[in-house]
């Protein structure tokens, strides 16, 4: 939404002229899935969607909360006491960055806030990380708490793992604070150390929400965390990081499982070092393969794929040919399906891709064409 007509609607709800905006980007993962979490590799970009937060501080400690996405609701918390759950879902999601915010030792200003975003919510673009880190950076620039983007990425995290019983790794909020127009983030987990890649400018990032309705999301995640745990301290190591798929195949311990998601996870780490290089050289037929590669171990190995998302991947596949790459991408068991290709073949996903699923599946899917957007900012008006 242009700012203009959000100015007027912030003033139309506070009465007063917003300050200023904080901005952070929704993300998708190119390829690395369910590596962050084992002290990986993975290469996310930020989109051009992105949630704004328009904000005015306040001199009496309280923080009244206001999203477009939520007309007719809102939320109000004061900072002078410890922060805990109030009545709405999505109003949490700015106590839990405040609230880890306070519980590092951070004393927060009052400010009235109103939230637009154009990222889906719920569609695996990490909508829930661009909230946390816009709001992460408002507090930031208000209480003028000197924390880098890399710092509030972390307390993103927290909000997430602490406050909403999430159990996401860093990823999500580490791009959306730190992404670049134009560039991919490679991002090693283990020490948060990161490389920007610079994304070829004849390729489109294209995300197709397959729309399926996902469950035992939680549980089915936490299992796998568990098998890889599981798989690393059979093989001796502090995660499954430091495993190398030899190590894997001569381990007589290993449990057919846990065999497979350490395979999926030491192979996918090595498929994320050699798409750097296909992307830096433009090479679209070694990203095919690569991430092809990638969505077969996860269907196969990890096992968090479903019909729906493989059905979407195989069809995307065949339309594109020799002009692009797909894969699922996300966490799992539904969700969407990101596709790198030529300008000219996002049109065959619209008129063939998206009418076979309908037929397939009985799923209308959501196609979005993106391109890889500005990570956090904060500015005054
Ligand atoms: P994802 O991060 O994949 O979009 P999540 O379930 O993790 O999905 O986060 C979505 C939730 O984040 C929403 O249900 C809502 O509670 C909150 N949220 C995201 N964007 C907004 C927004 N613009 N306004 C208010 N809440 C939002
Ligand atoms: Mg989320």
């Amino acid at each position: 939404m242009e700012l203009t007509v959000l100015q007027n609607q912030f003033t139309a709800i506070y009465h007063t002229q917003a300050d200023g905006v904080a901005t952070a980007p929704g993300r998708v993962n190119l390829i690395g899935e369910h590596t962050d979490y084992n002290n990986g590799f993975v290469l996310p970009c930020a989109l051009n969607f992105r949630t704004q937060i328009l904000f005015k501080a306040r001199n009496d400690n309280r923080v009244n909360v206001h999203s477009l996405s939520y007309p007719g609701e809102s939320d109000s918390f004061s900072v002078n006491d410890t922060i805990s759950a109030g009545p709405s879902q999505w109003g949490n999601y700015v106590r839990a960055v405040a609230f880890v915010l306070q519980r590092a030792g951070h004393t927060l200003t009052g400010a009235d806030l109103l939230i637009s975003s154009n990222v889906p919510q719920g569609a695996g673009l990490s909508s829930s990380a661009a909230l946390e880190l816009a709001v992460g950076g408002m507090f930031n620039s208000l209480a003028t708490l000197n924390l880098s983007p890399t710092q509030l990425a972390v307390f993103g995290q927290q909000a997430e793992n602490d406050f909403m019983d999430c159990q996401c790794g860093i990823m999500d909020q580490l791009i959306s604070a730190n992404g670049q127009a134009h560039h991919a983030l490679l991002i090693d987990c283990q020490d948060l150390s990161t490389q920007l890649v610079a994304m070829p400018e004849n390729l489109a990032v294209v995300i197709i929400n397959s729309n399926y309705p996902r469950k035992l999301v939680d549980s089915e995640y936490n299992q796998r965390r568990a098998d890889c745990e599981a798989a690393a301290k059979k093989l001796g190591v502090a995660s499954l990081r430091q495993a190398t798929l030899e190590d894997i195949a001569h381990s007589t311990t290993l449990t057919d499982t846990e065999r497979k998601r350490a395979r999926h996870v030491v192979s996918e780490n090595l498929r994320v070092m050699s798409a750097v290089s296909a992307l830096q050289q433009g090479d679209l037929a070694t990203l095919k393969t690569l991430m092809a590669q990638s969505h077969a171990s996860l269907h196969s190995d990890y096992e968090v794929t479903v019909a729906a998302t493989d059905g979407l991947v195989s069809l995307s596949q065949t339309a594109l040919g020799d002009k692009g790459a797909a894969r699922m991408t996300g966490g799992g068991f539904g969700g969407a399906i990101v596709c790198l290709c030529l300008p000219e073949a996002v049109h065959a996903l619209e008129t063939q891709v998206l009418p076979q699923y309908q037929q397939q599946f009985g799923l209308t899917a959501d196609l979005y064409v993106c391109t890889a957007g500005q990570g956090l900012n904060v500015s005054y008006f």
